[in-house]
């Protein structure tokens, strides 16, 4: 009796499950669709930066297989272009000094 008790609450739950699973799923693909279309351009231009800079920070030099950011070496809002020769490697650290830095001559300018 305690088993059958247990199937069919097991049933009951296994029918509430799946149209819940369904629409994460749905939610997930989609949204997952779209980005990876972007994200696969910028992991194309990510891959091509750190080859060229031997997956090495330009700042420090420090070396990272995974945790280097794409900077642009002359911001976008300065005038910076979208070319490989204004991307460079940087490590989080010093992405985040140089950003701070621009962020400031940003606010003296305006
Ligand atoms: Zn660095």
């Amino acid at each position: 009796m305690t088993v059958e008790k247990r199937e069919n609450s097991m049933k009951a739950r296994l029918s509430t499950i799946p149209p819940k699973v369904k629409t994460i799923d749905t939610r997930r693909g989609s949204g997952a669709a779209v980005e990876r279309i972007r994200g696969y351009a910028l992991q194309k231009i990510r891959l091509r930066i750190l080859l060229r800079d031997g997956y090495a920070c330009r700042v420090c030099g420090r070396a990272s297989a995974d945790g280097l950011e794409i900077d642009h070496v002359v911001p976008l809002h300065l005038g910076g272009k979208e070319t490989d020769q204004n991307r460079q490697a940087l490590c989080p650290e010093c992405h985040a000094a140089k950003s701070a830095i621009e962020e400031r001559g940003r606010g003296g300018k305006s």
